[in-house]
Parts: C-alpha cells; sequence; structure tokens
C-alpha cells in the first residue's frame, strides 16, 4: 500500500523543514476530522501540515507561514524546547505562547515575503487549483439556492 492512500487531501508542497521532510496538504473536514474548527494544524510526530482547502487564497497563505515558518520551524530547530526551558514553563503555557507568537508573527512574516519578493510562496499544483476553483463555484451555487 502506498503512504499517500492514507494521507488525507491534495497535496500542496513538500517543504524541508531542519532537515524534516513535511507534507502541506490541503483538506477539509470530510478529509479528516482533525481540521474540524481550525484553518490549519502541524502535526509534528507525522511530519504533516493540514491547511483547510476553502480558505480564500490570502488566508491560506498566511495559514502555510502560520503553519511552517512558526510551529514546524520553532519544533523541529529545537526552539520550541530551548525556549520552554529558558521561560521555565509547561508544556501546556508553552502551546499557548507559541500559538499567540504565531498569531502575531506570521502576518508580520506575509507581508515581508509578498512585498519583498524575496520568496515565492509554492505554486499549489494545476490540479488543485482547478479542483478547487469547481469546489468554489458550487459553493456559491449551493449559497444562492
Ligand atoms: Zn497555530
Amino acid at each position: 500500500m502506498s503512504s499517500s492512500a492514507k494521507n488525507p487531501g491534495k497535496l500542496w508542497c513538500k517543504i524541508n523543514v531542519c532537515g524534516q521532510n513535511y507534507e502541506v496538504r490541503l483538506v477539509d473536514k470530510d478529509d479528516t476530522k482533525d481540521i474540524d474548527g481550525c484553518e490549519g494544524l502541524t502535526i509534528h510526530t507525522k511530519n504533516m501540515i493540514y491547511i483547510k482547502d476553502n480558505l480564500a487564497p490570502d488566508r491560506q497563505d498566511d495559514t502555510f507561514i502560520h503553519e511552517v515558518l512558526v510551529h514546524a520551524l520553532l519544533e523541529a530547530s529545537g526552539a520550541s524546547h530551548v525556549l520552554r526551558e529558558h521561560l521555565k514553563i509547561t508544556e501546556e503555557q508553552w502551546e499557548h505562547f507559541e500559538e499567540l507568537l504565531a498569531r502575531l508573527y506570521s502576518p508580520a512574516l506575509l507581508s515581508l515575503l509578498k512585498t519583498s519578493n524575496l520568496i515565492k510562496l509554492p505554486e499549489k499544483p494545476e490540479s488543485v487549483v482547478r479542483e478547487m476553483g469547481l469546489k468554489q463555484k458550487a459553493a456559491k451555487r449551493k449559497k444562492n439556492k
């Protein structure tokens, strides 16, 4: 059995974070209940990042930065452990702090990356873009009924 068979949603890209290969996947709540109630999710033990597939493109980019450059990078680099030790806080307190940091930091990072043209966010595969377009049209039709 191929490993992709059990992975939910569609592959956006693969990304190397401090030597760890992460898969970034676009998912909806029918693909996995894990995404229910959030826009993105990083599962460190699986090197997996889920991003909700029906967000506005800019929001998807923001979520990408939030998950990759904050959650995945802090964990994979070891920075989360060092900072937690240094701050002498519990795992739960750290998780709360990390989330606040992510919310504060990712819009600034996204804006910097987009306006400076230093780095381009990974393109979504053609098939994914097409399918998302069809989904949005279907959602609009449903809404207009
Ligand atoms: Zn977060």
